[in-house]
């Protein structure tokens, strides 16, 4: 697990510095917006998705380094994705940072995201880390609502 930690911690570090895709998608044919009133965190999730497959993610909006991380993480692996991999990654997701996944069995499936089951351990972050993923979700159903962590 100290592996899984050290690169949780790099993973954050580096997202966090220089988030990916962080820009507002101008062809986005979907998007949603999240909140996590607890923390602060409100994101943007541009998407663009063309006969079922994710062709480009972007975001925009601010946040603790952890949301941000995980916006820009999350960013990076959907591309090529098909709608219905983008869910199971989405189910996938709650279940590491929630530590109902091993993220060691995972690994191989999930790749650097298999860091944030590191989250798992401290309960008020775990809304930080799937916010953006919520909101993703939003966003390929062609939710107008604003997503909240808190209902
Ligand atoms: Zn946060």
């Amino acid at each position: 697990m100290s592996e899984l930690k050290t690169l949780y911690q790099d993973l954050i570090l580096d997202h966090n510095k220089n988030p990916r895709n962080f820009k507002k998608l101008t062809n986005a044919n979907r998007h949603a917006e999240g909140y996590n009133p607890l923390c602060g965190d409100q994101y943007t999730i541009y998407v663009q998705v063309e006969n079922d497959i994710i062709r480009e993610v972007g975001f925009e909006g601010s946040g603790c380094a952890i949301s941000k991380a995980s916006a820009s993480v999350m960013s990076s692996l959907l591309k090529g994705k098909t709608i219905a991999e983008a869910e199971e990654l989405i189910t996938l997701f709650q279940k590491l940072v929630t530590g109902t996944a091993d993220p060691m069995e995972e690994i191989d499936r999930v790749g650097k995201l298999a860091a944030f089951a590191g989250v798992s351990e401290f309960p008020a972050r775990v809304k930080c880390a799937s916010l953006a993923w919520h909101t993703l979700r939003a966003a390929l159903e062609d939710k107008e609502q604003v997503v909240s962590t808190e209902v």
